[in-house]
This record gives structure tokens, C-alpha cells and sequence, in this order.
């Protein structure tokens, strides 16, 4: 893809899955990667395997002074910012809607939700401080874009995740600032694995990929190489849209 080369890039829930595989492409493809996520030693470790120059910045997306601090830390470091893979996510609880509590709720809309506003305000805020351009890219869900028997407070906050895109996509247009949203289906990771388990069910949870089209689960690097397409130029015409890699789940 082009235009990645030298571009400084945060990607938050980095640590691991999509978010590592996405900081790992962007690094090998030339970009400058900050690497964001609660995970302090697995963000380290990403960081350190990269084929190019990165910053760890441990910190927790739902809090503004933890976000403010990784922007701050990336214009220190490299002298600025240019592109994000707000990515960071929870699945939180699989009890039935009747038990969900709303510590839940608010706990996974506080990661997903409003985790994706306070990355996108930060980005705005340095974009305008800079010479112009800039590009967004969230990770939505297939729970975005349909509805299912569980995880209520989880589709609730991938919902809302496409509220944040098109209100900033609304924005930023006009500005010159891309922001697009990547809708991934079943990928194991662990954020699966953490819910199969919770579930009690993890070989239920990779069964379920019977039930894609493509026949099979995905891997965060087919996630990983839409969001690079939708950071790079190559999708300089590309704003405001889902793009989904879920081999065909939101067809059935
Ligand atoms: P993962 O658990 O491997 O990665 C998520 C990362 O986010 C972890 O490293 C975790 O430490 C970090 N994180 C969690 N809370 C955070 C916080 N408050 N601040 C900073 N970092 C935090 O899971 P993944 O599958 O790679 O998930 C990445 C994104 O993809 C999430 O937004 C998730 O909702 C989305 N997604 C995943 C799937 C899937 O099947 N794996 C499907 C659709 C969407």
C-alpha cells in the first residue's frame, strides 16, 4: 500500500490479536507505530518485535488522561501523529439479559464506546494542529451491523462505534481526514478465547466458524491488512464506510 512509509501510526489494543498484527503490517509497510494497550508487558513485547521504529505507551483508552498521554508521548517521540487504528475492545459478559448488570454495561460501552470517541477527539485535536491530512480507522464488529441472542452491551457499543465514525467521517471530510471503520467477523484471538471460556464453551466458539461462508474463522491479520488499506492512499477516496472481513457472515 502506499503513503505509509514514515507516517506515525497508533494502534490501541496493540498487545495482541488484530491490534498486534495491524501494528506489525504498519510497522513492515514503513510506518512509525505507537503502540497503545492496558497490557503494559504485551505491548512491550509487541513493540520490541517490530521491523521498525515504535513506542510503547501502556495506558487505558476509556481514560482521557491515559489517551492525551499516548498522543503526547508519540509527538514527543517522533514529532508527531498521522494515523490511528482505534481498536481497543472488550467482549465483557455472556449472562442473559435479565442478569446483566449495569456495571457491566457501563464497563464495556467505557472500552468500546467511549474509548472510540476520546481516540477519535485526540486525533482531531492533533490533526489541527498539523499541516492538514490524517486518517481514522475503528474496528467496529459484525455485532455492528447485526443483532444476536447474547453480549447485548457489546453489540450496544459496536453499534455505537458506527455513531462515532459517521459523526467524525462528517467532520473530518472537510478537513481532509479519512475515518472508516473495519466490521471484522469471528477471529480467534483472545478476546474469543476470554469469552468462549467465560461462556463455557471455547470449542463451541470455533465451531461457530461452520457457520461462515467462507467456512472458517479468520486471523487478525486478514483483519489487519483491510485496516491498512484504509489508512494507506490507496483508499485516498474511501471515507465514512464499514468495510467487513467475516468471510461473508453479514450475507447469512
Ligand atoms: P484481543 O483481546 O486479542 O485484543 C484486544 C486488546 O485490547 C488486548 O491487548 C487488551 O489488553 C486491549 N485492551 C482491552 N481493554 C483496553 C483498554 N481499556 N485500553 C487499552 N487497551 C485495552 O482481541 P481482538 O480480537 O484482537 O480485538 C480487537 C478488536 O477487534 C476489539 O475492538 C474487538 O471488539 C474487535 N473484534 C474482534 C473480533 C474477534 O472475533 N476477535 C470480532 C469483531 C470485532
Amino acid at each position: 500500500w502506499e503513503g505509509l512509509e514514515g507516517k506515525v501510526a497508533v494502534v490501541t489494543g496493540a498487545a495482541s490479536g488484530i491490534g498486534a498484527a495491524s501494528a506489525r503490517r504498519l510497522s513492515a509497510l514503513g510506518a512509525r507505530v505507537v503502540a497503545v494497550d492496558v497490557d503494559a508487558d504485551g505491548v512491550h513485547g509487541v513493540v520490541a518485535g517490530l521491523p521498525g521504529p515504535g513506542l510503547a505507551v501502556p495506558g487505558d483508552v476509556s481514560r482521557e488522561e491515559d489517551v492525551r498521554r499516548y498522543a503526547q508521548r508519540a509527538v514527543e517521540e517522533f514529532g508527531r501523529l498521522d494515523l490511528h487504528h482505534l481498536n481497543a475492545g472488550i467482549v465483557g459478559s455472556f449472562a442473559p439479559l435479565p442478569e446483566l448488570t449495569a456495571d457491566d454495561f457501563d464497563h464495556v460501552l467505557g472500552v468500546n464506546l467511549r474509548g472510540a470517541f476520546l481516540g477519535v477527539r485526540e486525533a482531531f485535536r492533533r490533526y489541527r494542529t498539523q499541516d492538514g491530512g490524517g486518517a481514522i480507522v475503528l474496528t467496529a464488529s459484525i455485532a455492528s451491523l447485526r443483532g444476536s441472542h447474547d453480549l447485548l452491551p457489546y453489540q450496544a457499543s459496536k453499534h455505537g462505534v458506527l455513531g462515532v465514525l459517521r459523526g467524525a467521517a462528517m467532520y473530518g471530510g472537510p478537513l481532509g481526514v479519512r475515518v472508516n471503520a473495519v466490521a471484522p467477523g469471528l477471529v480467534p484471538t483472545g478476546l474469543f478465547s476470554d469469552a468462549a471460556a467465560a461462556a463455557g464453551g471455547g470449542d463451541d466458539m470455533l465451531r461457530r466458524g461452520t457457520t461462515v461462508p467462507l467456512r472458517r474463522t479468520g486471523t487478525p491479520d486478514e483483519i489487519a491488512s483491510v485496516v491498512v488499506f484504509l489508512l494507506s492512499d490507496d483508499a485516498a477516496y474511501v471515507h465514512g464506510e464499514v468495510i467487513s472481513a467475516d468471510g461473508g457472515s453479514a450475507i447469512v
